[in-house]
């Protein structure tokens, strides 16, 4: 199914052409960045986790009508998905304030949040992924009103799915990031990935954090904070 052509290398994955003009192959790595590709390393069995918790993830939100580039796990670390063009717009949910919007609004780590925030940032390494708002996505033709509204529509569904299953293990959403594409038709899909790289999530019962800040900000136990998030993915 795999050709030898390399179509992409991101910070994350490689993404693979196939014999089908539609679909790629995306190949989960173990490189782990941070700050804008400033902080480098490797977090073993990560590409793995990260493909098996983006597949469940992605097969679930398919169930409650959340169109996804998700097509099958065809190892154990490479997702077949659908080719799309993505948005160059980064999709933030924050259910809790942690991470960027701490800092940016001097807001301390773990205040909750009075109804959830819909942040879009740039999808630009160059510029540091800046915050931008709607009018920045129309004036830079970045997507059309109606393509805008629809990637809101399936956020919002995204968000009280993903919610209701990390609470079911013990975990609390606190904040993600979602990529948007479409394809040749023009239709929206739900792309890139969703794991512990992508979102923070903190154990309900201790307040501990499982997710990337463990590589991020040096607490140690970074391997097995993922692999306690597949143990728990895999119990539901
Ligand atoms: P923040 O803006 O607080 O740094 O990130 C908010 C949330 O989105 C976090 O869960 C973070 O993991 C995720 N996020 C935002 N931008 C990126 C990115 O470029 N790469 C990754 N892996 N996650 C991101």
């Amino acid at each position: 199914m795999k050709t030898a052509e390399k179509l992409y290398e991101g910070k994350a994955k490689i993404v693979y052409a196939t014999e089908d003009p539609n679909s790629v192959l995306q190949y989960f790595k173990d490189d782990a960045t941070a700050f804008n590709a400033q902080k480098k390393g490797s977090i073993k069995g990560k590409g793995e986790v990260n493909a098996e918790i983006s597949a469940a993830l992605f097969q679930l939100l398919e169930e409650v009508g959340v169109p996804t580039h998700f097509l099958s796990l065809e190892g154990p670390r490479e997702l077949l998905t659908r080719k799309l063009e993505i948005f160059l717009i980064e999709v933030t949910v924050r259910n809790r304030v942690a991470g960027g919007m701490a800092k940016a609004f001097d807001i301390p780590e773990g205040t909750v949040l009075q109804t959830p925030v819909l942040e879009w940032h740039y999808k630009s390494d160059a510029c540091g992924d800046p915050l931008m708002n709607d009018d920045h996505i129309q004036a830079m033709k970045l997507a059309t009103p109606e393509e805008v509204e629809e990637v809101k529509r399936l956020t919002w569904i995204v968000n009280k799915t993903l919610i209701e299953f990390f609470a079911a293990a013990g975990l609390e959403l606190v904040d993600y990031k979602l990529e948007f594409g479409k394809d040749k038709s023009g239709k929206i899909y739900l792309g890139d990935e969703i794991s512990p790289d992508t979102c923070r999530l903190w154990d309900m019962k201790t307040g501990e954090k499982l997710d990337k800040d463990r590589f991020r900000r040096d607490l140690g136990k970074v391997e097995e904070a993922y692999q306690e998030v597949l143990k728990r993915v895999r119990e539901r």
